[in-house]
């Protein structure tokens, strides 16, 4: 399969409420959104790329450059056998993650909608329905994070995931076991702290979250084994893990006992699925975490989370709670019990809304072979 023509939109949508992480207090989501065509079949992708480049170093404008210049003039020299040969023909394209994910993961939905099956069937997926999470930014108060914690539990979520900074740590997991006796809960650092303050995370323990997640430098694995050493809380890795790799390497050294996967930081679904059973191998549960997509990623999140080591609730929850305006036909809801269902239609099995993204779009580009 050749790709003929590939569509680049970026959207810029503003969010319900603003989300605070100890990195950055976002407002807005800008996305690179990726439409492939091959031989009249047509699929979709969508860049997680931050407007600021606190969680990784891509931006949408980054994302932009490096399918410009070099991701696509590759691929539309190649002829695709399946949708794993575009994570090989980019291999040695170094870094710029999130930029190969948005057409990677646009040519697996191609494919499987060729295949005239659900994305979750050509990825290896073997559940109908995923465990659902649901992720709180930093909130003004402790008692405003209290009262959002409670109107999250009501939408059924299984487990939520607290943002945590230095200062509001100790605070927010004492409050929180506190005010929910049994509820499972995390905190999620992004890199907010060193290993000096392993005290702080000592005073964690007691509350007994089910993990932290990536509390030391985004980089880390050795910092990261030392203070798993230190303290009962299990470590959970996210920014620090870009490959099947790193996780193998993080796994071994004792850095990470749980794993955050997100298919746009590893380079793409292909890339997600190995991380997934080097994992799996290593008896290690994954979950797949989120980067407040709109409806494509979304969808695509689900149908990566089908695979069988996304063992425990992942951040991948009801499209409502971010957007006021939708880019799928479908929004994705979550089930009474917590789940969600994953599509039964071809491909990521939403209908991608093209007429709004083509108004809405601040920016467009096409893109073909010999052209691009
Ligand atoms: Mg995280």
């Amino acid at each position: 399969m050749r790709l003929e023509r590939v569509e680049l939109f970026v959207l810029r949508l503003p969010l319900k409420r603003a989300y605070e992480t100890s990195g950055a207090r976002e407002t807005h989501m800008t996305r690179v959104l990726c439409r492939v065509e091959s031989e009249g079949a047509v699929g979709w992708g969508e860049s997680v790329a931050g407007e600021s480049p606190w969680y990784s170093g891509e931006t949408p404008a980054t994302v932009l450059y490096a399918l410009e210049e070099f991701i696509l003039p590759e691929l539309f020299k190649a002829d695709l056998a399946d949708a794993t040969d575009v994570s090989r023909t980019l291999g040695w394209i170094r870094e710029h993650r999130m930029a190969k994910a948005t057409v990677e993961m646009a040519v697996w939905d191609l494919f499987a909608k060729r295949a005239n099956v659900p994305l979750a069937k050509l990825l290896g997926g073997t559940r109908d329905r995923i465990l659902c999470g649901v992720a709180i930014g930093i909130q003004p108060s402790v008692e405003a994070l209290l009262d959002t914690i409670r109107r999250e539990l009501e939408g059924g979520y299984l487990r939520v995931k607290l943002k945590i900074k230095p200062g509001l740590e100790v605070e927010i997991a004492e409050a929180t076991r506190k005010a929910f006796g049994d509820l499972p809960f995390m905190l999620d650092a992004n890199s907010a702290y060193t290993l000096a303050d392993v005290d702080l995370f000592k005073r964690i323990d007691p509350t007994r979250p089910m993990m932290i997640e990536q509390p030391l430098a985004y980089d880390d694995l050795i910092d990261h084994a030392a203070l798993g050493r230190a303290i009962a809380t299990p470590i959970c890795l996210d920014e620090s893990i870009h490959s099947a790799d790193d996780a193998r390497k993080a796994i071994a050294i004792g850095a990470t006992k749980i794993v955050n996967i997100k298919a746009g930081r590893v380079g793409g679904l292909a890339s997600a699925k190995r991380v997934h059973d080097v994992c799996a191998d290593q008896g290690v549960p994954v979950w797949c975490g989120g980067m407040l997509e709109m409806g494509i990623g979304r969808a695509h999140n689900v149908h990566l989370a089908s695979l069988p080591n996304f063992r425990l609730p992942g951040d991948v929850s009801a499209s409502a709670r971010y957007f006021e305006t939708e880019i799928i036909g479908e929004p994705f809801t979550v089930e009474r019990d917590g789940t969600m269902r994953v599509p039964k239609g071809p491909g990521i099995g939403v209908t991608v809304l093209e007429e709004r993204i083509r108004k809405l779009a601040v920016q467009r580009k096409e893109l073909r072979p010999g052209r691009a």
